[in-house]
């Protein structure tokens, strides 16, 4: 298929795309806070093709502090400097310079600032485990806060900004909860009526055109739809009766579905493009372009996306993050060269923690200028290194592949028939296909290359590695679940019963179903369990999920699966104990107590255990090797060294080829506050 068609410029307003790849605003986990850490992420985005580049939530007046997550400000002078930088930087590439100009409404909390919160209404903000209410915006409010939007709007053009955004999107902004009958309980002008609610919305539209006067663009980020929201925006409603109402005003409409978790979908509940039942609508209304985003990776959606007629301009936020260089592999068609996103979140997960980005496939992101590490281009080792590779899960992968590129002669080998360890166990299990991506990337990039051997069904013994002669020898074997009953609220070892049947996630990636109910027990409080125990339902076992913290799979909320898989447990009839604490298993029946009570012991029956809780490094081969006192390197690396996420997993893989090839752990800069 021919690509040409998302290469051609598009017209926005007065400036013009060079392309039709547009990455979407997306927080970076560090925004303000360390400035040329994300302006040096843009930039990698512009350098690898995507012909406009938009940078993140920018608040536009101190009322809008949403701290503990650190986006963008432009509401005092001092930000304007790293702004122009910023600017420039994605400039340098060509690509068109966007700014998403927000205020956060009840989604700000003003912990920073100090100043009240604002609202459409007098209700708590719209994180109610935070205590903190919004305040009604009076005339004067509203008038100060188009002032300070338009100045943040004269700001931004006047750094250089070719796109300036209007936010009415993911519930995160203060023109939404005006347009939101669920927020918006004003009797005077602004509430009422749609027409009334979209008052603001429309002046601070026009506000934004008045100052880009025809020299810059002016875009609206526009939630069209919200899935199980009350009072809804819905695509055949009000979110389309607003298109209709403002139809041609922006330059630019990027819409998408609110709020952020419909809008972040993960893989494990949503398909590629999953936004277009209820965007693609905007097109038959408006003649302007319409931006979308859906985790689209494959030119071939891409090319009959924009050919139907839905979209102008391809968003990319999580695809962007995956792999910055996505466009320039598909103009030059190297399109198996792509590192696919594999929708799984932890980009976001960072976000939420107020940490710079991490991503299961780009080891690169967040690390363009603390680690000076490039997406692409690894530089040439100065010795040509022969390394053995022992494992081909994530981290050997990645290891391989970027000490191969670095020139060293690279063996890798496996014990498994097939490579990929825990991407392509856990791969198999239901809902997590995509993180095969992982595999897929670098196995045929490795399979083009003439330094690489790779070695299947090759498990290796101590006595193997000192023949084998190599000046490096890189041990990613993995980790093993632990049966003990250790996790991550217990570290005292239990001693099962006689007779019980204690199960671990490697037996069920493994074939064993137990033959009655199963108690899950998660006290990993990830992915996993919640995985299995919609497996084993799936099979047919009675399945009870148990965990000791007070939420279902708790890491899950910051990846913003939680909700989904919550609603999956329902669906599927899988009782839910939170807060209950493992106290004993015997003679076929698992109890618990209480996390907080004494005396407050319930009992499940059970043919089985399944306990997902800690795991220990496969450390076996390398303890052998150390004793042998080889004058070989010996490195551990992935889940060998610690077990973790499998982002954790690539970004060791690469530290330590980076490591290996330059000797010692390289760049590593900690920002001066600006
Ligand atoms: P990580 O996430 O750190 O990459 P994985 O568990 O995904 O770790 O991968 C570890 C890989 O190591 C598995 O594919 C496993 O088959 C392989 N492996 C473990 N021990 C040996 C060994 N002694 N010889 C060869 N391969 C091994
Ligand atoms: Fe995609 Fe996961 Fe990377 Fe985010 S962390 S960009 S979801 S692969």
């Amino acid at each position: 298929m021919s690509y040409d068609l998302l290469f051609e410029p598009v017209r926005i307003g007065p400036v013009t795309a060079p392309n039709r790849f547009f990455a979407a605003p997306h927080a970076t986990g560090h925004g303000f806070s360390l400035p040329a850490g994300s302006t040096a992420l843009r930039a990698m985005k512009a350098e690898g093709g995507w012909g406009t580049v938009a940078v993140q939530i920018t608040e536009v007046s101190q009322d809008s502090d949403m701290a503990n997550h650190p986006i963008e400000r432009i509401w005092d002078d001092v930000y304007l400097d790293q702004h122009a930088k910023q600017v420039d930087a994605i400039k340098a590439h060509g690509a068109l310079a966007a700014i998403e100009l927000a205020h956060g409404g009840m989604r700000a909390r003003n912990f920073a600032t100090g100043v009240p919160v604002i609202g459409p209404s007098d209700l708590p903000i719209l994180r109610p485990e935070m205590p903190v209410q919004a305040r009604a915006m009076d005339k004067s409010d509203i008038r100060e806060f188009r002032r300070a939007h338009k100045k943040a709007a004269q700001n931004a053009k006047d750094v250089g900004y070719d796109i300036l955004y209007v936010y009415a999107a993911h519930d995160i902004s203060l023109l939404s909860h005006f347009l939101s009958r669920r927020t918006n309980f004003r009797s005077d002008e602004y509430g009422g009526s749609l027409e009334n609610r979209a008052r603001l919305l429309r002046e601070v539209l026009e506000d934004t055109l008045e100052v880009a006067a025809g020299e810059r663009a002016v875009a609206l980020r526009f939630g069209v739809h919200e899935p199980g929201a009350k009072h809804a925006m819905t695509y055949d409603g009000e979110g389309r009766e607003v298109v209709e109402m403002l139809a041609d005003l922006p330059d630019l409409w990027d819409v998408n579905i609110s709020g952020w978790s419909a809008d972040s979908a993960t893989s494990r509940f949503t398909e590629q493009g999953y936004q277009l039942e209820f965007t693609s609508f905007v097109k038959t209304i408006t003649d302007k372009p319409v931006v979308g985003v859906g985790r689209f990776t494959s030119p071939d959606t891409m090319v009959s996306v924009i050919k139907s007629g839905k979209l102008d301009l391809i968003g990319g936020a999580r695809p962007s993050i995956a792999d910055p260089f996505l466009p320039n592999k598909i103009k030059e068609n190297r399109i198996e060269e792509i590192r696919e996103c594999v929708g799984c979140n932890v980009c976001v997960s960072m976000d939420s923690y107020g940490v710079p980005l991490r991503c299961t496939q780009n080891p690169t992101i967040g690390e363009e200028w603390r680690r000076n590490w490039h997406p692409e281009i690894v530089g040439k080792a100065e010795k040509q290194e022969n390394s053995l590779i022992i494992g081909a899960g994530p981290a050997g992968l990645e290891c391989a592949l970027t000490l191969a590129k670095a020139g060293h002669q690279v063996t890798l080998a496996d014990a498994a028939e097939e490579v990929g360890g825990r991407a392509r166990l856990e791969g198999g299990l239901p809902g997590m296909h995509a993180y095969r991506r992982v595999i897929d990337y670098r196995l045929w990039n490795l399979q083009q290359m003439g330094n690489v051997d790779i070695f299947t069904s090759s498990p290796l013994e101590t006595d193997d590695l000192e023949d084998f002669g190599a000046d490096n020898i890189i041990f990613a074997t993995g980790a093993s679940w632990r049966r003990d009953g250790v996790g991550g609220s217990n570290f005292d070892p239990v001693d099962w019963a006689e007779g019980t049947t204690v199960l671990t996630p490697d037996d069920i990636i493994a074939g064993v179903i137990p033959d009655g109910p199963v108690v899950i027990y998660d006290d990993d409080h990830n992915y996993m369990a919640s995985i299995l125990a919609e497996l084993l339902r799936a099979k047919g076992c009675e399945t009870t999920y148990v965990t000791p913290l007070a939420s279902v799979a708790t890491w899950t909320a910051h990846t913003l699966e939680q909700r989904s898989i919550i609603g999956r447990f329902k669906s599927q009839g899988i009782p839910i104990h939170v807060n209950s604490t493992l106290s004993g298993y015997s003679n076929g029946v698992v109890t618990v107590q209480d996390a907080y009570a004494v005396n407050s012991e319930r009992q499940f029956e059970a043919a089985a255990l399944l306990f997902v809780g800690a795991r220990l490094p496969n450390k076996r081969l390398f303890d052998g090797f150390v004793q042998t006192q080889s004058a070989t390197q010996g490195v551990l690396a992935g889940d060998c060294l610690v077990p973790g996420m499998i982002q954790a997993a690539v970004h060791s893989g690469h530290r330590i080829a980076k490591e290996l090839i330059y000797g010692g752990a390289g760049p590593f800069k900690l920002e001066k506050p600006t």
